[in-house]
This record gives C-alpha cells, structure tokens and sequence, in this order.
C-alpha cells in the first residue's frame, strides 16, 4: 500500500501566497514509494523548482535523488558557490565583511555550512541559500546558538528602514537600532506560531490565549491547519489497515482550570502536577496538540498505548504530517510529563521532519531551551 505523505518543504525564500498554495503534493525525500497524491497545506516555504521536482518524480516514479543533482554538485560545493556569489554581491572585499579570514566549514544542523569573514559570515543551508551575518544582529543570533537555537537560520539579508535594521530567520525575526539593544522576536514564544514550545517553565502568553481557527475532528476542535493535517494521517493510517481516534484535542483555559482544580482537590498539587499542566501551562490550549487512541481503546492514555497499531503507527508515521511525540519516554527531565505516546503536538511538515532526523526527541533540546522537569517555585 502506497503511502501519502506531505513533503518536507525544500527551500526557503519567498512567502508569497502564490507558493503556499503550491503545496500540493510531493513524494517525500524519504519515500521514494509514495505515489497517492495528497492535497495539503504545510509551511510556507517551498519553491516552484522543488514543486516541480517533486511532480517529475511522481511522474516518473522514481527517488527524488535521480533529478535533484543537475550540477552534480556535493553539498559543500553547492555553498561554496552560493557563499562565494553572496560574498560578490556584496561588494567582496570591499563589503562590510572584510576578508575572509577561513575556509568553508559544513557540517552544520541541516545540511549547513559558513565561511567567517572580518567582520561577520555567510551561512548556508539547503533550505533557506546564502545570508550573510555581521553587527549586533550577528551577536543576538548568536546569544541564541546560531542555527541550532530557536531561530534556526537567517532567511535574508538584514534590511533597514527608518533607521531600524531587522533580519529573518527560519524561526523568529531580530531587530535592531543604533545605541539600542537588539530585539529579538521568537516563533517559539508566540502561541499563534506553530513552533510555539509551552512547558511547565514557558506558560503561554498571554495565559488566557485562545486559538480563533478551530475546526473539528471526531468531536475534537483542533486549529484549522493541524485539523486538516490529522485528518491526512488519519487516513494515512487507515489504508494501512489502522485506526487512529482523536479522544482530546483543544482545551481552553477555562476547562484546564477545572481539571486541574479537580486533580488538586483529589491527589494533592505534587500528584496533579505530575498527571496535568497548569491551566496557562497546557499544549492543548494552543489547539496544537491531539490526544490520540485505538479504535477499541485498548491502552488509552496509557504508556502500553504505544504498542498498539495505532500507537505504532502514530511513533512512526506521525513526523509526516507534522506531528512529535511530544513527551517521549526518558525524556521526563526535559519535558517535565511521563511517556505520553498518545499526545500529539503539531509543529508543521518542516520542524516535524527536522526534529525527527535531529537525534533527539524534545523541541526542548532541538532548540537548545533549558529543561523544563517542574514549574518554578512560587
Ligand atoms: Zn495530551
């Protein structure tokens, strides 16, 4: 059985309208074998080229590797070219940056490599080409682990208007004024976003937010793009043969509150915290997040959950739609919540696919955040 899947958007750049609806359908880099086309809508980064390779790889039905290598180009030298003609742009010796003061380094998260200059860089990376880095901009990304934090890497050139200099990056945005501090605007602390990482020490913000765009799926509401991504996997499962149930999906602040209180009456705060989150401290009331079971119910929020089909299929299919196992097992220190194998968290195609090939299993680690195993003391 064929498999559809939503294809990790390829590159980065521009955001128009016109591109996020280009995303139809794609054969995965990593499933060469899908061939059911999918019509769905995922990040907003993708490229009429990647479009077009995916649909000729459809066509053709074969692995995107026989059509992706026109120039036969490795990686390194793909930057090297891509950095060298950034460099030109910019003026080259007579740029901001000065010379260079090394060679080329890859090696980076994704695929990425740099080369340092005087005074500042130019990264590169397959999904988002040669952007070159320097100044105070240079210094606050940096603050944030360059492209292994939060912000992921820049997107563009830093741009300045009205005497203000800004530069975006995958994840977030930095601005910056003269004699100022730079300011730094992070996806991840932005609930609407959906690379927003709420954890017992990130409560949301504000703590009463409420997502606008939910839609229903088996009695469950859930925001309008994870709804329809849900209903993709959903799908997906069942021409596998396996059903998956939505048994809890967006809780307002309201009803966290009450169950929470319910919790704390009956077992004691230690005990509630242990099996709840606070109301304000709770991925379900970003409407991001799916609590998921069997058909028959077998192991319902129970760690065993994960050894039924569809607790299975979920562990390793869900990346596809652009869902995490968001509390994954041993990982209690970072997360702060047990094995939960049946909550769901969508971050988008994109982060889904980047977390899932990173070697680690939190978005805490992804982005370098602090471990989050308790609420701070009050
Ligand atoms: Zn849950």
């Amino acid at each position: 059985m064929s498999k559809p899947c939503l294809c990790r958007p390829a590159r980065t750049g521009l955001r128009t309208e016109v591109h996020r609806r280009l995303i139809t359908v794609t054969a995965c880099r990593d499933r060469a074998t899908a061939k059911t086309p999918v019509t769905a809508r995922t990040g907003p980064r993708f490229s009429v080229l990647s479009a077009a390779v995916c649909a000729l790889v459809l066509i053709l039905g074969g692995a995107p590797a026989a059509v992706a290598s026109p120039a036969a180009q490795t990686g390194a030298e793909r930057a090297e070219t891509a950095i060298d003609r950034e460099y030109q742009r910019l003026g080259g010796t007579d740029s901001g940056l000065g010379r260079p003061t090394g060679a080329e380094t890859c090696g980076l998260r994704d695929g990425g490599c740099y080369r340092n200059y005087e005074h500042g860089g130019i990264v590169w990376s397959p999904a988002t080409g040669a952007q070159p880095s320097w100044g105070a901009i240079r210094e606050a990304w940096a603050t944030y682990s360059f492209e292994n934090g939060p912000l992921g890497y820049p997107v563009a050139s830093p741009a300045c208007s009205g005497g203000t200099c800004s530069q975006s990056f995958q994840r977030g945005t930095i601005s910056w004024r003269p004699a100022e501090p730079a300011t730094v605007d992070l996806d991840i602390d932005n609930p609407k976003n959906t690379a927003v990482v709420v954890n017992k020490e990130r409560p949301l913000e504000p703590e009463d937010y409420a997502p606008e765009d939910l839609l229903s799926v088996d009695g469950q509401l859930l925001r309008a793009e994870p709804a329809e991504a849900l209903i993709l996997l959903q799908q997906a499962a069942a021409a596998d043969g396996v059903t998956v149930r939505a048994i809890s999906g967006y809780r307002p602040f309201e009803t966290q509150f009450e169950l929470y209180s319910g919790y704390t009456s009956q077992y004691g705060q230690e005990q509630a915290d242990a099996i709840s989150a606070r109301p304000g401290y709770s991925e379900h009331q970003t409407g991001l997040a799916v609590d998921i079971a069997a058909a028959d119910g077998a192991c319902s929020l129970q760690a065993c959950f994960a050894d039924t089909p569809a607790g299975a299929w979920a562990a390793e299919n869900a990346h596809r739609f652009g869902f995490i196992v968001r509390y994954p097992a041993g990982a209690s220190a970072v997360t702060g919540y047990a094995y939960e194998p049946w909550h769901l968290r969508f971050v988008g195609v994109d982060l889904a696919f980047a977390v899932h090939s990173s070697g680690v299993s939190t978005l805490e680690e992804y982005f370098h955040l602090p471990a989050a195993p308790g609420y701070p003391a009050r």
